[in-house]
């Protein structure tokens, strides 16, 4: 049986020329990057040679990139540093947020005492800025905005630059989690006020166990792991010299096929929702992921009508994998923070959500697959024609 993955924004499968440069890298450059000698110098060539590339995508400064161990940390230091070395007393985020900036805030709020301001997002998904600017107003306490670029489960993308300059104007820092647009859009940080934001190479084709954080200069935040003077003292700890170069890879890869990938996978996209709309009677999408504008291209959260926990695993015994979102009021998982956010309560009750994400990789034959899998599947139930209210 042919595997289908459909599950890219969970993670992406390594590259060829990703895992040639890697296995190069262990095998002729284990150097320590600290150590004086060549072994060492040839090593740190190498991260620094990755750390310029990605400076150069962002148009900042090489100085302002932290190389962590993937996303989760990166938001964690930023957050957390914000408070414990900048003297944040306040952050307004989303229910939206992934739960490494989500559990981070927490930590926050219990252990340090700072005041947390949640903008719940309309049934669409979308961060009213109005209402940001009214929060900003509110108060003279030292404030960090956290809001993710681009939503994991249903894409929905906010406006990077408005919220930076709102964010800038009003003394506030910003940060945001760009975990899912890193590598899949130009981004140009010399033109978008954002002070902080994060980078995970596994989710564009890197290796897992490497990332960044980007941490503007001025704004004087200090590491969280403390130890050796790696990364100018903002993350101690021997570098993963062979990840770095990974991602280094990977990047690359990404940044001279972006037009070609982004037009393969908006196509992709295309393709899923008009056979799936076609197919699979009262199939409805979630937040903005069927709308062209302001949407991932990689991500497409659908709404099956009927309830089926197990729709994961079922598909998964047919060879495909996807992710289920989990909006599920009973069985294992509990219902996810984003989908209660954008589904009705009935919805929640009598629906089941999937997350289709996709790459350069995936092809129409490929959804094909999953449509017919899921036609077989939804021929056990009865579309009962109540009035599931969208939201
Ligand atoms: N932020 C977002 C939006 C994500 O999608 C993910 C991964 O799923 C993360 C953060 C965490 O990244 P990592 O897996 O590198 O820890």
């Amino acid at each position: 049986m042919d595997k289908v993955y459909l599950d890219n924004a969970a993670t992406t499968p390594l590259a060829e020329e990703v895992i040639d440069a890697m296995v190069g890298t262990m095998k002729m450059n284990f150097g320590n990057p600290s150590s004086t000698h060549s072994f060492g110098q040839e090593a740190k060539i190498l991260i620094e040679n990755v750390r310029r590339q990605v400076a150069d995508y962002l148009h900042v400064s090489p100085a302002e990139i932290i190389f962590t161990s993937c996303g989760t940390e990166s938001n964690n230091m930023i957050i957390k540093s914000s408070v414990e070395h900048l003297g944040v007393e306040r952050i307004i985020s989303s229910p939206l947020e992934h739960k490494c900036v989500s559990e981070s805030i927490l930590d926050m709020k219990s252990r340090k005492g700072v005041e947390v301001n949640y903008i719940r997002p309309n049934e669409k998904g979308d961060i009213d800025l109005a209402k940001l600017e009214e929060l900003l107003k509110a108060s003279d306490k030292k404030t960090l905005v956290s809001l993710m670029h681009a939503n994991n489960e249903i894409g929905n993308i906010i406006n990077l630059k408005q919220v930076a300059q709102l964010c800038k104007e009003h003394h506030a820092l910003f940060h945001s989690d760009t975990v899912q647009t890193m590598a899949h859009m130009n981004l140009d940080f010399s033109d978008i006020p954002v002070d902080f934001a994060s980078c995970s190479a596994h989710k564009f084709h890197g290796p897992k166990g490497a990332g960044f954080a980007f941490i503007r200069k001025a704004t004087g935040l200090k590491g969280i792991i403390t130890g050796g003077p790696q990364e100018r003292s903002l993350r101690a700890g021997t570098e993963n010299v062979c990840g770095i170069v990974g991602l280094g890879k990977a990047l690359e890869l990404s940044l001279n096929h972006m037009e070609d990938y982004t037009h393969h996978m908006q196509d992709i996209k295309d393709y899923a929702i008009e056979r799936l709309s076609a197919e699979i009677e009262g199939i409805k999408f979630n937040g903005r992921s069927a709308e062209k504008e302001n949407s991932l291209y990689t991500v497409l959260s659908a709404l099956l009508p009927y309830k089926n926990p197990l729709i994961g695993l079922q598909l998964d015994m047919k060879g495909i994998a996807i992710s289920q979102g989990s909006a599920c009021s009973s069985g294992a998982s509990k219902p996810s923070m984003v989908m209660m956010m954008v589904l009705s309560e009935d919805e929640m009750d009598h629906c089941t959500p999937l997350r289709i994400s996709f790459s350069h990789m995936t092809t129409k034959a490929e959804i094909d697959t999953l449509v017919n899998a899921l036609k077989e599947i939804s021929s056990d139930y009865t579309i009962e024609k109540t009035n599931v209210e969208h939201r």
